[in-house]
């Protein structure tokens, strides 16, 4: 059974723009997939479908066969608890330590009273630490988030997802502001939780050749409708 599944997704938005067009699609336990396309193809769409960031116009999304339309409330957040995202901008607590920004990750959407007032304990103080060991950032524990290069804030984010333990990543368009020595840094943290820890990686890209080294399987979206999917042993050069 695939862990996700599009069947004929379609989404417009309210001003009638088309995001995602019968969009049919399976995405199984640990893979590690990208998608690719031009601006404005649906990309984004199509990932922020997946934890009803946005909601879908018509089709259906299951994931581990449950539908998740009709999903609202506590369950809802059950939902987003298993999901991690990674943007383009980081999304870091810009004024708060890098350490408090990976605590956040903690806190999932069953928020306590004391996460919520930013008590945590020191076994999650401690997991933290270890989550930026795994990115290489045990130095910067105490630092600001906004002191940080971008790269640097980007392994912070990761760290954060670390922290929550998700099933699902959700990259979009992790590494489109970051130079290319620092893309690979992030792009093999990414394909590290993936085979580490079986974590699925969707991820968006715009590069042909970085979806080429770290892709399982290409996904190639255009005008909103997936044009493109192969596993990375069916791409040929034609392609
Ligand atoms: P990509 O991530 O591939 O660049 P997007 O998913 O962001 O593409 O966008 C797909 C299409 O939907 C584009 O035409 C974009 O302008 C449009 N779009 C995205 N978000 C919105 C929104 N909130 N309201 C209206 N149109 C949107
Ligand atoms: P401003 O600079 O206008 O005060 P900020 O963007 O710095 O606004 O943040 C406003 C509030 O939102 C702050 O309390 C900040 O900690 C919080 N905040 C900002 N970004 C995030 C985020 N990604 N996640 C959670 N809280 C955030």
């Amino acid at each position: 059974q695939p862990l996700i599944s599009f069947k004929n997704v379609s989404k417009i938005y309210n001003n009638g723009t088309v995001g995602l067009k019968k969009v049919n699609l399976d995405i199984f336990q640990g893979e590690f997939v990208v998608i690719v396309g031009l601006s404005g193809a649906g990309k984004s769409t199509l990932l922020r479908t997946i934890n009803k960031m946005h909601n879908i116009t018509d089709g259906d999304i299951t994931i581990n066969g449950e539908s998740i339309t009709p999903l609202k409330g506590k369950k809802l957040c059950k939902l987003r608890s298993c999901i991690g995202m990674i943007f383009q901008n980081f999304n870091l607590v810009k004024r708060s330590s890098v350490l408090r920004n990976v605590l956040i990750g903690r806190v999932g959407y069953y928020p306590t009273w004391k996460s919520v007032l930013g008590i945590f304990s020191p076994e999650d103080k401690k997991k933290a630490a270890t989550a930026l060991q795994r990115v290489n950032l045990a130095e910067k524990i105490y630092a600001r988030a906004d002191e940080l290069s971008g790269g640097q804030q980007q392994r912070v984010a990761i760290a954060r997802v670390f922290m929550q333990n998700p099933k699902i990543i959700l990259a979009d368009e992790p590494v489109a502001s970051l130079d290319p020595l620092t893309t690979n840094a992030i792009m093999d943290d990414l394909k590290n939780l993936n085979r580490e820890f079986k974590m699925t990686v969707i991820v968006n890209l715009h590069s042909v050749p970085l979806a080429l080294k770290y892709a399982d399987r290409i996904i190639g979206l255009r005008a909103g409708e997936l044009v493109y999917d192969k596993t990375i042993t069916e791409v040929s050069e034609q392609d």
